[in-house]
């Protein structure tokens, strides 16, 4: 699908696999959910934009590379925060926004009951972050919040895709880059991806 990179990594899948295991308990879990979202990190950011910069090292100067732009993780809660400290262990700099969804249990809506995000966002590199990506409310809805703060860079990061999710997304957005470690069959008629890994935030946390 034009615009979804799938990262086929053997680490990537490797880790998948054991999420996607109902064996594996919380503490396990979030474990790796961390180390997937540090592998998955490497490959979603590598079109950054970046600058010259001179420095001196102590012996000679030497000219390298700077990002361009300062970048916001936005995890949408609660799931996103299980991909959230091993992100900023590899961008300690990044400032960190949240967006709290919940989907609406019979209509599977997403509703809003918790922002908190720069005010301006026009010149950062965002990164929305979400390890599902099932029937794409959420991601449409972050999406057009994001939006209206004026965010023109956003790629989105998820763990599993729907092909539903992807669809919907993309008649909203229809260049935003999304990464995925798998594209999933499809949804259930409780808007859960199958095979998918279950509740993504209940699997985490426990609850
Ligand atoms: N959210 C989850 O955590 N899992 C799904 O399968 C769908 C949405």
């Amino acid at each position: 699908m034009k615009g979804v990179t799938v990262i086929k990594h053997p680490l990537v899948q490797h880790n998948l696999t054991r999420l996607r295991d109902k064996r594996t308990g919380p503490q396990e879990f979030r474990r790796v959910l961390g180390e997937v979202a540090a592998l998955m990190l490497y490959e979603s950011t590598r079109s950054f934009a970046v600058e010259h910069v001179s420095v001196k090292t102590p012996l000679a100067p030497a000219r390298g590379w700077q990002l361009r732009r300062e970048v916001v993780l936005v995890p949408v809660l609660r799931a996103g925060l299980g991909m959230l400290d091993s992100i900023l262990q590899l961008i300690p700099h990044a400032r960190v926004g949240f967006i709290g969804l919940k989907r609406e249990e019979t209509t599977l809506r997403a509703m809003f009951y918790h922002k908190s995000l720069p005010p301006d966002l026009s010149q950062f590199e965002v990164i929305l972050i979400d390890p599902m990506l099932a029937t794409g409310g959420s991601a449409v809805a972050a999406m057009d919040l994001l939006s209206e703060l004026g965010a023109k860079r956003v790629r989105l990061v998820n763990l599993v895709a729907a092909p539903e999710g992807i669809r919907r997304v993309r008649q909203h957005y229809t260049r935003l880059p999304i990464f995925t470690a798998a594209i999933d069959q499809k949804l259930n008629e409780r808007g859960y991806i199958l095979p998918g890994l279950g509740d993504a935030g209940d699997r985490l946390f426990g609850v």
